[in-house]
């Protein structure tokens, strides 16, 4: 393999992919991208996260955006047969409060002017879209059908293999960049720790590296404005109510709108017969630079999960009273100083 690229990409998370991705399509013909670890299903936020595509915004550009990458996803092939890439399951915005509700309502006409289509719904035909809500525990909701969950490390892969057939991009992983080389303010290389490509002469460099972004560009003196926090998911163990789900059929992961109930920060997205709660409703868990590790997840903090948003999810579920939880973790991902 040729050791020089035009632009050397880092990361094979999904910033990564679709970097790859869209340089191709808009005709580079010189892409690599190395990654430290296996390629696109490995220690990063992409691989761990629960994959939800979430189009509608109150931001036109952010809106089209989101139309934008659904349409994307929804147009590549599945990456493996045994699991589906992506999930068009639609996407719920709940309202526990009047406020809530009128946030919504001005979101729904927001949606009518920036293309993306979205229902506004009683509590009753929210409940007929997830049967294991509680109706009365809401105002109402918004329903987007664009909305889906996708695999996050096989939308990686499907959009690095479409980059790959143009011809125009490579990929290798357990190739980590240790340093960039830079002659006269102009970046001349990438300096790995993979022996067989120890050094790879570039013009460009990409660094779409997460949460390891701020430490690899602090040795070149470029401080991002990038933090990682953590943020908790927890998996129930198979529900009850969810019995009928058969976890050997991939159409049967995600047969239920996932559903956000933004006032108390938190998100429910099925598993089969389990079901997925977010919870950004912690205290935040920065953590610095140096301190972020091989992998981006970290221990779960059960004080900061049992308790209330644990007591709000069973209130808007009922079905989730009482159960135990098959995994939990606190994943991390980087966020901009805003
Ligand atoms: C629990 C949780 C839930 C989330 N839910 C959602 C959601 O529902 N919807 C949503 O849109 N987002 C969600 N996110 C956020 C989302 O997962 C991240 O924003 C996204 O995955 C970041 O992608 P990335 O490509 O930047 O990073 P990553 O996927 O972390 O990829 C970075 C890559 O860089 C590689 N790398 C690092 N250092 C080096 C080096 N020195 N050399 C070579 N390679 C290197 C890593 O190995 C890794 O593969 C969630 C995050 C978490 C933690």
């Amino acid at each position: 393999m040729s050791h020089k690229a035009q632009v050397i990409i880092i990361g094979s998370g999904i910033v990564g992919c679709a970097a790859a991705y869209h340089l191709t399509q808009f005709g580079w013909k010189d892409v690599l991208l190395i990654d430290k670890g296996e390629l696109f299903e490995n220690d990063g936020s992409t691989s761990h996260a629960p994959g939800g595509v979430v189009p509608l915004s109150h931001n036109k550009l952010m809106t089209q955006f989101g139309v934008y990458t659904a349409d994307l996803i929804a147009s590549l092939e599945h990456f493996r047969s045994d699991r589906n890439t992506y999930n068009l399951g639609g996407q719920l915005e709940m309202a526990i409060s009047e406020a809530r509700w009128q946030d919504l309502i001005r979101l729904h006409g927001s949606s009518k002017a920036y293309g993306c289509e979205s229902h506004l719904l009683t509590p009753q035909e929210t409940q007929e879209k997830l049967p294991l809500l509680a109706a009365e525990q809401i105002v109402g909701s918004l329903f987007v059908p664009k909305g889906m969950i996708v695999k996050g490390a096989d939308v990686s892969a499907a959009l690095a293999r479409d980059a790959e057939a143009t011809g125009g991009a490579r990929f290798v992983g357990h190739t980590a960049m240790t340093d960039i080389e830079v002659k006269n303010g102009q970046v001349t290389a990438v300096l790995t720790n993979n022996p067989d490509m120890p050094r790879i002469a570039c013009e460009q460099v990409l660094l779409c590296a997460n949460i390891w972004a701020p430490a690899l560009t602090e040795k070149l003196g470029v401080a991002l404005p990038l933090m990682a926090f953590e943020h908790q998911y927890s998996i129930t163990e198979p529900l009850a109510k969810l019995a009928n789900f058969d976890r050997s059929d991939k159409d049967q992961e995600v047969t239920y709108p996932t559903a956000r109930e933004l006032d108390s920060a938190m998100y429910f997205r099925q598993h089969w017969d389990a079901y997925g709660i977010g919870s950004y409703w912690h205290k935040p868990h920065m953590v610095r630079p140096r301190d972020v590790k091989k992998t981006a997840m970290h221990p779960f903090t059960p004080e900061d999960f049992f308790g209330e948003p644990w007591d709000q999810a069973q209130r808007l579920m009922p079905a989730l009273r009482g159960a135990e939880f098959e995994t939990q973790f606190n994943g991390m991902f980087a966020f901009s100083v805003d």
